[in-house]
């Protein structure tokens, strides 16, 4: 059976037994797979953000990136111990200390771990330290490594090579899923095209249509796939509007100072902003942040419930002057055709409830403008 979907046609109008990815396609599970790991569910109904370094520095580091990732509402801990480095000169990762500190900060915030796995011979000792085993992007195609990650007992979040189709991506995915787990995560993480302006490119139709064509939960990296700091929010939200099943994204606290990867770095004080930006486009879409895991600590749980009822507070505020100026467009076009207005008078109502940004004083309005 020919491989390459130029010589096949459209893969998507195979028949799913001609697809030469079964495990994976679609039709194998219509319903989609969900992943749960740590109390998290990749997958399901909630936006899942995981953040954390590049690379694991040193354990203040990273104690101070976690804790402020998880109190702006991410429920997933990444950070690199074995980084894969274009340069063998560049800092390549602390290795097992980098595990250990993993393993404790997410243990200590009860937040599950995601870290990536670069040799075969290392998958036993990743999985006995972190929950999701990562393949980056230079190994996707390392299938020896793939094998490994599959057999380890843990979910794999499985990114796409530089230069991968999306057919050579689902291939790599049936690797794992041939060693009987189908816990697989799909990253979309930019690819290279003629652009320079940009480290990557992101591909952000693959992973639209990544969903159309396999059962496993999508994410998206905006962090690898821009290589700036300034483009990961709004790359993060276009990945929230696009219905992906989440996103991951690198978070430093002094990301000038970083050993890995600081331009595209978002600095801890930047990140509740990002967190913010992808909770109103969620809300547009009627969908929630993936809840924190029940084990989070509760003083971090206090934290991310309170800046998330800010956040809900700031996006009432914005909805009810929307409304409130929507009903006065409509009178206003009423009265051009000869009809009465009706919003007017209860315009205000809308308004009087919203005091500079805040809507923790806001009474129900009983009136309804339409009424
Ligand atoms: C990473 O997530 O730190 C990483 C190295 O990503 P990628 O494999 O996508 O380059
Ligand atoms: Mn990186």
């Amino acid at each position: 059976m020919p491989l390459e979907s130029k010589e096949r046609g459209d893969s998507q109008e195979l028949a799913p037994t001609d697809a030469p990815y079964t495990r994976v396609h679609r039709s194998a599970r219509p319903e989609g797979t969900r992943i749960r790991v740590g109390g998290v569910e990749i997958g399901g109904e909630g936006f899942v953000v995981a953040a954390g370094p590049c690379a694991v520095e040193s354990r203040a580091q990273l104690d101070r990136t976690a804790r402020a990732v998880a109190a702006s509402g991410a429920s997933v801990l990444r950070g690199g111990a074995f980084k894969p480095r274009t340069s063998p000169y560049a800092f390549r990762g602390l290795g097992r200390p980098g595990l250990e500190m993993l393993r404790d900060v997410g243990r200590e915030l009860g937040m599950p771990v995601v870290t990536e796995v670069l040799d075969p011979g290392d998958a036993g000792l990743v999985a006995d330290h972190a929950d999701i085993l990562q393949i980056g992007a230079r190994n996707m195609q390392n299938y020896a490594l793939l094998e490994a990650a599959g057999r380890a007992g843990r979910p794999v979040l499985l990114k796409r090579g530089l230069s991968a189709t999306i057919e050579e991506l689902l291939l790599a995915a049936e690797y794992v899923a041939l060693q009987g787990n189908l816990d697989i995560i799909l990253c979309e993480r930019g690819i290279r095209t003629f652009e320079t302006a940009t480290r990557n490119t992101l591909d952000l139709g693959a992973a639209v249509l990544l969903g159309e064509r396999t059962h496993l939960p999508v994410i998206v990296d905006p962090s690898h796939a821009s290589g700036r700091a300034s483009m990961v929010g709004p790359l993060s939200m276009a990945a929230a509007a696009a219905g992906v099943a989440g996103v991951i994204v690198e978070v430093h606290p002094d990301p000038r100072h970083a050993l890995c990867d600081g331009a595209q770095s978002v600095a801890v004080s930047e990140f509740p902003a990002l967190m913010g930006g992808v909770a109103s486009t969620l809300a547009g879409r009627g969908r929630p942040f993936s809840t924190p895991s029940a084990s989070l600590d509760p003083e971090t749980r206090l934290e991310w419930e309170t800046e998330r009822l800010k956040g809900l507070d700031r996006m009432l505020v914005r909805l009810a002057r929307e409304r409130a100026a929507a009903g006065l467009r409509i009178d206003a076009l009423q009265s051009k055709i000869g009809r009465p207005g009706r919003n007017a008078p209860d315009a205000p109502a809308w308004q009087e409830g919203i005091r500079g940004d805040s809507c923790s004083h806001l009474k129900p309005v009983t009136t309804s403008p339409t009424d």
